[in-house]
Order: C-alpha cells, then sequence, then structure tokens
C-alpha cells in the first residue's frame, strides 16, 4: 500500500495527467487559426511541464519516504 501522502500526489498526478492528454486532444483536433493554434499548444505545454512536476513530486517522495512498492 502507498502512503496517504503518495496517494495524494498519484491522485494529483493522474488529474493533470488527465487535463494534459485532454489539452493534447484537442491540439490534434484544433483546426483553428494559427493565432489559436499557438495559444492551445501553449497551454499544453504549460500542463506537460505540470504533469512532469507532479510525477517528480511523486517519485521524490517515494524516495525520501521509501514507501515506493514497486508496481
Ligand atoms: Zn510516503
Amino acid at each position: 500500500m502507498e502512503c496517504a501522502t503518495a496517494q495524494l500526489l498519484l491522485v494529483n498526478y493522474s488529474a493533470v495527467a488527465m487535463e494534459y492528454f485532454g489539452a493534447a486532444d484537442d491540439l490534434a483536433n484544433l483546426v483553428g487559426s494559427k493565432d489559436e493554434f499557438e495559444v492551445a499548444q501553449r497551454y499544453a505545454q504549460q500542463l506537460h511541464a505540470k504533469c512532469r512536476e507532479a510525477l517528480s513530486a511523486l517519485e521524490k517522495h517515494r524516495l525520501e519516504h521509501g514507501c515506493n512498492r514497486a508496481t
């Protein structure tokens, strides 16, 4: 079992990841102007960075707390 903090970080990561995949999907289906595309692209990039941050926060916690169980 993961500890409560790890579970929280995992839930947070999943939420951000879902948001990112949604934005990436929208981006792929976007048929708007170049400006619209750039705005959507920037948004997706921001979410991607947030996604990586959330994942590294989880990995960092697991390392420091030692609550990492191989999945
Ligand atoms: Zn932990």
